[in-house]
């Protein structure tokens, strides 16, 4: 029933002010009963009698105790006060009201308290004045009465009531303000979310307390980084079927071909075949490194994490590739001294290098130079992939490493082109060993890629050991 904020805020409200008017009214009784205003008017009455008595009598204390009550009973008449004389033990020797008004109690109380009780249970106020060495003179009378629940009835409760009546409505229209002030941008949170992801949204702007800001702001992130990326799963999709298109209408074409008798010499199905089988090769190539990439991206690549021999691993490389670079013309080599082993997963490593290799060799005319250059830095290894090649337009560089990214598509490096996923998978496994990639090129002189790989894995608790 109260399950809505502003419910919730105005029912604490309303017990607050109940519990504030409740403890108001039950000081102000205490104050009321213990009412000392009162107390001391009385108290003051008797101190008047006492000093009258005492100068019309100053030898009270010395006078026969049979004359006493006689005296005593004569001043009650008058000033109506309750008289006693009593010993130092405490004993009533004389008592003005002795027969008519019930006796003390307990008179060892008078030690203790400023209240006397009688047989009754009335309390009496008191003061008490030696008059002798063994007499105190005892004026009393009874304690006056406060009428409680008639001040509480006709007093008190009226205007407690108005009050709690002005501050309910008023805490109601607070509630509901405070209510709409946290409640407004929580709903508008929860609307900009039920349209997700269907709605472009802008941000929704910061509002209410600090607490639903921080929220508010977070749903932007996370509505910014959704949509993001939606629009990259889009342009994914786009760029894998323009990527598939051009190798698929081959195909076709030159099946085609051969099925309708177009193609007809020997000479023409073996062209066709080629073909066929190339942008197949092709295809193939692409959907593998789709599957890199994914996994790269899930995390669901199983990186195996032993120790390299960087430079062993480099020299491989470039002995796969010796053929390709001689038949092209092209200087390869490896310039590096003894590295310290890393961590890390040799073929996903190996892939890297390939990849970075066979651009270079791509992009490099004959009688150009690649060379890796590996050293050791800090707590990293740095492995530059350096040629002297066609180089990068600088409108290209900050791009280089985007999936699909393809500088001069144009210029596809020969037969074996790829899809622009290379580099892309090369900073992913890169940065999967905790490392970084860098590129470094300049039109018409060359590009130098550079890696970066710390010594041991981010989530490696082992230290490598670092060759002397
Ligand atoms: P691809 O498989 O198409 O080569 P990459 O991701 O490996 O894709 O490279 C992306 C683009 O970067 C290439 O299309 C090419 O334009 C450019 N590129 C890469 N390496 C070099 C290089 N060493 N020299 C010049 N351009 C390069």
């Amino acid at each position: 029933m109260f399950s809505s904020l502003r419910s919730r805020l105005w029912m604490s409200y309303a017990l607050l002010i109940f519990a504030a008017l409740l403890v108001a009214v039950l000081f102000l009784l205490v104050y009321l009963i213990r009412n000392p205003l009162i107390v001391r008017q009385a108290t003051a009455r008797l101190q008047d009698a006492e000093s009258l008595i005492l100068s019309e009598q100053p030898n009270l204390g010395e006078l026969a105790p049979d004359s006493l009550p006689q005296i005593l009973r004569k001043y009650d008449q008058t000033l109506n006060v309750r008289l006693l004389v009593i010993t130092k033990n405490l004993q009533v020797l004389a008592d003005s009201r002795a027969g008519s008004a019930p006796a003390f109690v307990a008179p060892r109380l008078l030690r203790l308290n400023a209240l006397l009780k009688d047989e009754t249970g009335e309390y009496w106020l008191f003061i008490a004045k030696r008059i002798s060495n063994q007499h105190w003179l005892v004026i009393s009378a009874p304690r006056p009465k406060v009428p409680i629940l008639g001040i509480l009835r006709d007093d008190l409760l009226p205007p407690f009531i108005e009050a709690g009546a002005l501050a309910l409505i008023l805490s109601l229209g607070i509630a509901f303000w405070l209510a709409r002030w946290v409640a407004d941008p929580l709903q508008s949170v929860m609307t900009a979310s039920q349209q997700m992801p269907a709605r472009q949204a802008a941000a929704l702007p910061l509002r209410g307390p600090r607490e639903v800001q921080s929220l508010t702001r977070a749903f932007n992130a996370m509505a910014d980084r959704l949509q993001a990326s939606q629009r990259s799963q889009r342009e994914f999709v786009a760029n894998v079927s323009h990527e598939l298109k051009t190798p698929l209408t081959s195909i076709q074409g030159f099946a085609q071909a051969i099925l309708d008798g177009t193609a007809s010499t020997t000479e023409a199905h073996q062209q066709a075949a080629r073909v066929i089988y190339d942008e197949a090769g092709r295809m193939h190539r692409m959907v593998l490194d789709l599957l890199d990439l994914a996994r790269l991206d899930a995390g669901t690549v199983d990186l195996q994490r032993a120790s390299l021999d960087l430079l062993a691993l480099l020299n491989n490389v470039v002995e796969k590739f010796s053929l390709q670079a001689s038949a092209a013309g092209v200087s390869l080599k490896v310039q590096a001294d003894a590295l310290p082993e890393i961590i890390g997963d040799g073929d996903r490593l190996a892939q890297v290098f390939t990849n970075l290799v066979d651009n270079a060799l791509k992009y490099t005319p004959p009688s150009g130079q690649v060379s890796l250059q590996a050293r050791q830095i800090a707590d990293c290894v740095e492995i530059a992939v350096t040629d002297t090649g066609t180089g990068i337009p600088p409108t290209a560089l900050p791009h280089i490493f985007d999936r699909f990214y393809q500088a001069d598509p144009t210029r596809k490096g020969g037969e074996k082109h790829g899809a622009g996923l290379g580099l892309a998978i090369v900073k992913e496994i890169i940065a999967a060993h905790g490392g970084t990639t860098n590129v470094r090129s300049v039109s018409g002189e060359g590009s130098t890629f550079t890696v970066r790989l710390p010594f041991v894995m981010p989530t490696d608790t082992s230290v490598v050991k670092q060759k002397k």
